[in-house]
This record gives C-alpha cells, sequence and structure tokens, in this order.
C-alpha cells in the first residue's frame, strides 16, 4: 500500500523500530491473547498494563484520544506514516488510539476459536459497515464502466440494508441485487450466482424474521465460485456465533445493538479474516481485508467512528457473554409465556423447539464457553434476545396491544438492557413496502420485542396487561 515512495535512511530507523513493536505485539497476541477465555478478551483486548504505564500515565481504561491528529517527530516519522509504512494513525478519519482498542477486541472476540487471522475496522453506525464491507468488491476490474454487476443476499435482512442494497446499489448504480427468499435452500443460492457475482451476504439470525441459514454450507458454495461470504450477525454477536470459524470471510456488525446493550450511540464494526477468497484481483484487500479498507476507501470516503464511542462501546462489551446469557435466557421464558396466550396468533423465537429453523440455529447458536462456566460445566445452547409475535385480530389490534406497553419502551431499536418492542411494518420495514415486507416474511400485525435486563416476570407482566387490551 505504500506506493513508490522512496525510504530514507532515517524513514527506515522509524521502520524498523514499528517492525520491532509489530512482532513483540504478534507474540503477544499468540502467545497470552490467544490463550485467554472470551471474558478475559471482552474485558482487556489488547490494551496491557505495559501500554497503560508507558503512554497513559497508568490509565486502567483506554484513554479516550479526543484529537483530529497526531503529531510527528520529524519529518522522516511523518512521510513513513503517511505513506503506511509504519502503523501510526496521522487523522482521526484514518485510524486513533481509541478505535484501535476498540477494533481489537472486535477481531480477537470474532476471531475466538478460530485458528487463522482476523482483523477489524471500525464504522461510524451498522450501515457504514455494510457499505464497508460491499463496496470493494464492486470495483470495475475490466475497464468498462458498463460491466454488469451483481451479488446475492437475504431477502430477510434488516430494513436499512434492503434500501442500500435495493435502492443505493441496484436503482441507483444498476448493481443487481440477487435475493435469496428461502435462504435454508441452498439450490436457491447456488442457481443466482453467475459469472458476474461479487459476493454473497447473509444476515442471521435476521431481524425481525429470524431467518437462518447454513453458514458452513453458504461458505463452501462461495467459495466454489471464488466469491467471499459476508454476514450480519448483529442479533447473535460473538458470545453466541462467530461466524468466521464456519468459513464466512467478513463479520458486519451494527455495535449499536447487542454488542452495546448501554445505547449511548450508533457505532459498527467489520471483522475480516486475512487472506479471504474473492475475484477481485488486489491483493491487499485478499490479505487483510480490513486494514486495506481502514487505509484506503474509508480514508477517501470518511465513515470513521468517533473515538468517545469507541471507548463507550468498549466499555460495553467487556460483560457481552454474561449479558447476551441472561437476555437469552429471560427472551425464552417471555416467548414460552407468549405461545401460550390467547389473544397471541403465533411467536416466533429460534429456541422455541417447533421453531422451523430451531434446529438449524442450534446447530451454530451457542454461549460461548459455556463448558468452562461453572453454572453450566457444558456446552449450552442459546438464541438471543430477538423475538417476534403476531397478534389476533391483525393490524389494529397489534397497535392497541403495543400502545398498552408500560414499562417495555415503543422504539425502534434492539439489544438494549431496557426492554424495547416495534412494529417493523410501520417502523424499520416501512420504506420497502408491501412487497419488500412480504419478501422479508413482515406482517402488518406483527410486534418485534427484544427483552432486556429487566427481571422477565416484570417483562411478562406487562405484556399480559397489554394483550389484555386487545378485542
Ligand atoms: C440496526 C441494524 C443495522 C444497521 O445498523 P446502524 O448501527 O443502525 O446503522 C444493520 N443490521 C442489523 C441486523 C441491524 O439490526
Amino acid at each position: 500500500m505504500a506506493g513508490d515512495t522512496e525510504i530514507t535512511p532515517g524513514m527506515q530507523r522509524y521502520i524498523d523500530r514499528n517492525n520491532a513493536y509489530l512482532a513483540k505485539r504478534d507474540r503477544y497476541i499468540r502467545d497470552v491473547v490467544k490463550k485467554q477465555r472470551f471474558d478475559t478478551i471482552a474485558v482487556h483486548g489488547l490494551y496491557t498494563m505495559e501500554d497503560a504505564l508507558e503512554d497513559y500515565q497508568g490509565s486502567i481504561i483506554e484513554p479516550i484520544f479526543m484529537s483530529t491528529s497526531q503529531a510527528y517527530r520529524d519529518s522522516d516519522e511523518m512521510a513513513a506514516a503517511l505513506a503506511y509504512l509504519i502503523p501510526t494513525w496521522c487523522y482521526s478519519r484514518i485510524a486513533n488510539p481509541s478505535t484501535y482498542y476498540y477494533e481489537w477486541t472486535l477481531a480477537l472476540l470474532e476471531g475466538y476459536g478460530f485458528d487463522g487471522e482476523t482483523s477489524c475496522v471500525s464504522t461510524s453506525s451498522g450501515m457504514a459497515a455494510i457499505m464497508t464491507a460491499v463496496q470493494p468488491f464492486l470495483v470495475h476490474t475490466r475497464n468498462d464502466v458498463r460491466e454488469p454487476r451483481n451479488f446475492v443476499a437475504t431477502a430477510q435482512c434488516y430494513g436499512g440494508t434492503f434500501q442500500q442494497f435495493n435502492v443505493r446499489l441496484a436503482q441507483e448504480r444498476a448493481i443487481e441485487c440477487r435475493w435469496v427468499v428461502d435462504s435454508t435452500n441452498l439450490d436457491e443460492w447456488a442457481s443466482k450466482i453467475d459469472e458476474n457475482t461479487r459476493f454473497l451476504y447473509g444476515e442471521l439470525p435476521s431481524n425481525p424474521g429470524l431467518g437462518f441459514f447454513d453458514i458452513a454450507a453458504v461458505a463452501a458454495l462461495a467459495h466454489e465460485h471464488h466469491l467471499p461470504l459476508i454476514v450480519d450477525a448483529t442479533v447473535a454477536t460473538p458470545a453466541l456465533m462467530r461466524p468466521i470459524c464456519h468459513g464466512a470471510d467478513i463479520v458486519v456488525h451494527s455495535a449499536t445493538k447487542t454488542l452495546t446493550t448501554s445505547g449511548f450511540g450508533v457505532c459498527g464494526a467489520v471483522i475480516a479474516r486475512k487472506g479471504l477468497v474473492t475475484n477481485i484481483p488486489n491483493d491487499a484487500l485478499k490479505n487483510d481485508f480490513a486494514l486495506y479498507t481502514k487505509y484506503l476507501p474509508n480514508r477517501d470516503y470518511g465513515p470513521n467512528l468517533h473515538p468517545m464511542q469507541a471507548i463507550l462501546s468498549l466499555n460495553d462489551m467487556r460483560t457481552l457473554r454474561s449479558k447476551v446469557d441472561m437476555m437469552s435466557r429471560s427472551t425464552m421464558k417471555v416467548a414460552q409465556f407468549l405461545q401460550k396466550h390467547p389473544k397471541v396468533e403465533s411467536v416466533e423465537y429460534l429456541g422455541l423447539p417447533d421453531h422451523p429453523r430451531h434446529e438449524l440455529a442450534s446447530k451454530y447458536m451457542w454461549l460461548v464457553d459455556a463448558e468452562y462456566d461453572e453454572q453450566y460445566g457444558k456446552p449450552v445452547n442459546r438464541y438471543g434476545h430477538l423475538m417476534s409475535f403476531c397478534v389476533k385480530g391483525g393490524a389494529g389490534q397489534a397497535r392497541v396491544a403495543f400502545d398498552g406497553l408500560q414499562r417495555i419502551w415503543r422504539a425502534t431499536d434492539l439489544g438494549r438492557i431496557k426492554s424495547v418492542a416495534t412494529i417493523p411494518a410501520i417502523s424499520t420495514h416501512q420504506q420497502q413496502g408491501e412487497e419488500g415486507r412480504k419478501l422479508a416474511h413482515i406482517p402488518p400485525n406483527m410486534v418485534r420485542l427484544c427483552v432486556g435486563g429487566e427481571h422477565p416476570d416484570d417483562v411478562i407482566r406487562d405484556l399480559d396487561q397489554a394483550l389484555h387490551r386487545v378485542k
């Protein structure tokens, strides 16, 4: 990525010093971090006592570097840094020490149990993460602006993703989006791939329809065609599922959601395995996708994360595993209650044994390190905090129940420590119209519910009184 920069002896000294630092960091990751359990990595990431004592006055919390840019000792250091010959941070649109620690924690958590290497680029939102992940595969490779390009994606996806793909890419830029309607059907995926396909994209579990597919099988299919598989794993988080371990190339997160339950702000992340599969002739992209997008396309587009938000989010992720476990168990209890409720037409939750995708989800959604947890002592499935239910009597009655909620917040949000509910047809999935909603299986009387950290009995009590208003 250095281009044709001429290296002076002064620059070389900085390069040598930084190479020594990187070698030490790699050894630390290999010998220390990779041997730690998930919770330890979530708490500490790559922030060491040595970092703290040498550079940050002993601060036990990663510092928030609210600074636009970095100063250099001399012109040699500046020249080396701006040619990307040494990993400094230059300017906060490109990198920043606070986002650095956020990125490393996520790279390590998504790469937990994976024997290759992973890296991460932080983004200002989940939508920016999706844009960051897909755009580099949509470039023209043949010097022909009319070159046909397409990609294949699960129709069951977040409403914003539907808009980005269907409007921004397909309608505005003539990049064909081929929707997979039944993502459990491998033949449907295969039938949509041709020589102009650039990547496969899937969200799982999908928001709110709880779509799911066999990650390993779809990754194998993608790789047969020299394509990467990109997965939106926002709802599961690495505490329950790490798609890269099953063959996916790239994972995107709306870190706004479950990763950061407290809800201070919007943020995103792209985590990729090094040496991913693609038919795009670009070695930098293949070797280290996150670093490539960080240093080049994202430098030029600017969807960077603010350092303040990076540390707020990082601080939230330290307790990820136990929060996801608690919220999953409560959601299960609430789903079982709603299943028996006379005013409820149907309940969708992957944890319910009669859910059509329960078995598939059970293959992939495991509480990380449950076997090392004294409470469990063996692997246990957990299905997350996202569920939905349809209210009897149609859209009008769904709104009656929804408007009756007193403890659960009416908000288009998910993954919060506070329980939230929304009606997707009038909120998150309103823009895509009836046709798009049908494609994504979003009925008008569906209430999406995300159970938070309250005692589940109180969540149930609130739902019960709200449903009693239904005629
Ligand atoms: C919210 C969400 C997004 C978009 O993330 P933002 O942080 O709101 O930009 C993407 N995917 C899923 C599954 C989401 O729930």
